[in-house]
């Protein structure tokens, strides 16, 4: 028996009452009566699982309520039309234009030293007095001679560590060296340090502000919570941040500062607090951000203090309190929702590097080491210090740009996890507003694809897109405010 029918079954049939044809879409259950359809520009519909059933059987009625929404949607097309066809495929290639672009984000790990010594750390720090773990100037020159490589008009240059304020000196050559280049070339150039800022210095600072240099910092919450989590000595590491941001936005502006805050096991009762210290410190918005199985956070077993269940749990209670704080005027957001969202509610792709597809790994971002390793990311680096070198995709020294960028390592790796036509991925309705992530699946369990039913990655992905879809179809005033946050309205 054939496994399908024939294609004339899903094509246009005038014999049939509507007349209409299916175009692509894919369905999952959102609970036992309805179904999400999306395409894969992301447009979606809910729908009754008795309508998807007349639907799929060409017996949905022209006059079915839901028939002229699935046709706006481009589920179904009317004969003669042909605009669904060419704007499909329009917006499937503004999704994807900014692959043309290729390389963004070029981060350069000055250190791995720091003053810090938190137990999830990603990075395998070291400690500060050894400062052979400090990146030379020779080392940077040849990472910038790739980054001004790249072909795209925009250039992001970060600085991380360890803490890269213990390098600064190499931070200020960087920046100049870059700035320097850049003066024939005119490319949009930004600049970032990811700091906790325990060691920003006013000059330092000043310096920032003189060269348009935003900062990264990080904040776990109130300062019990915060030192807890981020360990230095004089435990002051949240009294240390609470002033450099001070001083920073004095000096920098208002906007220079953003924070990242990670989820350890001492978080999860406190989602409440932690959005609150957020709101207190005047910051828009927060990353209800999970631990990554990385570095420190594994060897500490830090990583297994909580599944992603728990961790969906934190979360939605987190995104209600944030609701409830819109609702009583604070604007704030949700980052991770934020990303899904633009996905879903609008025709932009925020080109979120850990949600991308194919993944961002080597094509959106790139990693040169200290010692001039190149990786394909940061959780590619990690997983070498780890003792795996998969996703080391050469050094700045003896490898050119063709090296770098055409590793079998990097192709394989975009192309097993290609969403698109990955088992599991590809007849997923998640999938356009979900990413690949080959770093995370090989680290896992040693396979760039992973098997989806296991995956912690994906079931916070389908996690986190349901509650969404959920809260909007069962919340209008929901809705409303996150189309306010992606900007729809
Ligand atoms: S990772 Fe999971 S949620 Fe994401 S597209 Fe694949 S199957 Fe769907």
């Amino acid at each position: 028996m054939s496994r399908f029918q024939p294609l004339n079954f899903y094509q246009r049939s005038p014999s049939r009452p509507s007349g209409y044809a299916l175009l692509p879409f894919r369905f999952e259950a959102l609970d036992d009566d309805e179904v999400v359809l999306s395409n894969m520009v992301g447009e979606f519909a809910l729908l009754k699982r008795d309508k998807l059933r007349a639907l799929v059987n060409h017996e949905l009625a022209a006059d079915d309520v839901d028939y002229a929404r699935l046709r706006a949607r481009h589920m179904l097309r009317e004969p003669g039309d042909e605009a669904p066809v060419e704007l499909l495929a329009l917006k499937t290639r503004t999704r994807m234009a900014h692959l043309a672009a290729f390389t963004n984000l070029h981060i350069f790990v000055v250190s791995l030293r720091c003053d810090h010594s938190c137990q999830y750390c990603q990075v395998s720090r070291q400690s500060e007095d050894k400062a052979r773990f400090d990146m030379s100037r020779e080392t940077a020159d040849k990472a910038l001679d790739l980054m001004f490589r790249s072909p795209n008009r925009a250039l992001k240059l970060e600085f991380q560590g360890g803490e890269p304020l213990l390098n600064f000196e190499l931070i200020r050559y960087v920046v100049e060296q870059a700035e320097q280049r850049n003066a024939s070339q005119g490319r949009d150039l930004r600049k970032v340090i990811t700091t906790t800022l325990s060691l920003a210095t006013d000059e330092m600072l000043r310096y920032c502000r003189d060269h348009d240099i935003h900062l990264s910092s990080s904040l776990d919450g109130p300062e019990d919570l915060h030192n807890k989590n981020r360990p230095r000595p004089g435990r002051d590491s949240h009294a240390r941040f609470v002033d450099g941001l001070a001083r920073a936005r004095a000096i920098i502006g208002r906007d220079a500062v953003a924070a990242l805050m990670t989820t350890s096991a001492a978080s999860l009762p406190r989602v409440r607090d932690i959005i609150d210290e957020y709101v207190r410190l005047e910051f828009d918005g927060i990353f209800l951000r999970h631990l990554s199985p990385y570095g420190f956070a594994l060897k500490t077993k830090s990583y297994q203090a909580y599944d992603s269940e728990r961790w969906l749990d934190f979360y939605k209670e987190g995104l209600a309190y944030i609701l409830e704080l819109n609702r009583a005027g604070v604007p704030f957001r949700e980052y991770y929702a934020s990303i899904l969202l633009t996905k879903m509610l609008t025709v932009r792709d925020p080109n979120f590097v850990d949600l991308s597809n194919p993944s961002g790994a080597g094509i959106s971002a790139i990693v040169f080491n200290y010692d001039g390793d190149v990786y394909a990311s940061d959780e590619a680096r990690m997983l070498k210090e780890m003792g795996d070198a998969t996703f080391c995709l050469g050094n700045v020294h003896t490898s050119s740009y063709e090296d770098i960028f055409t590793n079998e390592a990097l192709l394989g790796a975009l192309e097993d996890s290609f969403t698109l036509s990955a088992p599991g991925c590809s007849d997923c309705a998640i999938e356009p507003w979900c990413g690949a992530d080959p770093v995370f699946h090989h680290g896992m369990t040693g396979d760039m694809l992973g098997r989806k039913p296991e995956s912690a990655f994906c079931r916070r992905q389908m996690g986190v897109a349901k509650h969404l879809l959920r809260l909007m179809r069962d919340d209008p005033s929901a809705r409303e405010l996150f189309e306010g946050w992606v900007g729809t309205c």
